[in-house]
């Protein structure tokens, strides 16, 4: 039921864990959906590598709500994501469902404001961040046609500007090092964030703490050693590493990407299909075990569609 050559490079990945992790040391994974929308199969697609892997090592899963865009966010989908979880009988280890209702939690991004603003504190206080009032279209102006706007040039650098002015974000000094990580499933991977993004913000101008900060503050604060999510944020790692290494994190956790969703010729899932709903599931009399194992075969875990018990996930692992 496991597809042979996926139960073997993934046997090997959590045999690599095993064999790697210091003794003593408990593994802690987290599922962290933004409750911007309803969880949908690429969310349950990932968790399936989450709970499966994590619990295959003995480890524990923690249930986070990355909430950090306050624009986006909407309570009813937190509420939403936590009834669904439930529903599909993914029970987190730490965040359990249960403490949720009970107010504040470590767990909700939204609640970290001051575990935030004390690490950016930090960063400025070295000199690795720094405000910055351009917008996107004063960035865009200046970069030379055909340039991606998307690589900041560090134009606000030097400027000194004041951190309290309204419409400004704080950027975090990237290095112009290329950085290496070993990816679990897709081997040695070098990337230079200077080429890549140039200095990201870490708050933006609307008043947010970005994803990276949030997600890597989070991560070192939880004790996060294994990170697992979709290849979809490949990218994205090179210039969080570097900002975890500037944070202070002695050890490197884990770090693993997974394929995306696919349809039965192999090719990623369209927006739309992988958009599906799990509440739409629900709601056409699909049980929890069917849309587990409809995940867990778009994503390459199964040879066929069949369907797939939570308790099982460490299995197609082992
Ligand atoms: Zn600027």
């Amino acid at each position: 039921m496991a597809r042979p050559e996926a139960q073997k490079r993934y046997r090997h990945l959590v045999q690599h864990c095993t064999d790697h992790i210091p003794e003593n040391t408990p593994v802690i994974s987290r599922f962290a959906p933004s409750p911007t929308g309803y969880l949908h199969l690429g969310h349950i697609a990932n968790a399936c590598f989450v709970w499966g892997i994590t619990r295959a090592l003995g480890g524990r899963v923690i249930l986070r709500m990355e909430d950090h865009d306050r624009e986006r966010c909407r309570p009813e989908y937190e509420t939403a994501i936590l009834e669904d979880l439930d529903w599909l009988g993914l029970e987190p280890d730490l965040g359990t469902l249960d403490t949720w209702q009970k107010g504040a939690t470590i767990y909700r991004q939204s609640d970290c404001g001051a575990r935030y603003q004390s690490a950016l504190d930090k960063l400025i206080a070295q000199g690795r961040a720094y405000a910055c009032d351009c917008s996107r279209k004063s960035l865009s102006e200046r970069l030379a046609p055909g340039k991606n706007d998307l690589v900041y040039d560090g134009h606000c650098r030097e400027r000194e500007l004041d951190f309290a002015q309204p419409d400004t974000s704080v950027r975090f000094c990237v290095t112009p090092d290329a950085v290496q990580f070993d990816d679990l499933l897709l081997g040695v991977q070098v990337q230079s964030p200077v080429e890549q993004c140039g200095d990201f913000p870490l708050y933006d101008r609307h008043g947010n703490w970005t994803y990276h900060l949030a997600v890597v503050i989070d991560d070192l604060a939880q004790g996060v050693n294994l990170i697992i999510r979709g290849e979809d944020l490949l990218d994205s790692t090179g210039r969080q590493e570097q900002l975890a290494m500037a944070l202070g994190r002695e050890t490197r956790p884990f770090i693993m990407h997974h394929p995306l969703i696919m349809d039965a010729e192999g090719r990623k899932l369209s927006k739309r299909d992988a958009d599906t709903g799990i509440r739409e599931l629900r709601e056409a009399g699909c049980s929890p075990e069917t849309v587990l194992g409809k995940a867990a075969w778009a994503c390459g875990l199964l040879d066929q569609e069949i369907p797939l018990h939570p308790g099982a996930l460490p299995e197609l692992f082992r």
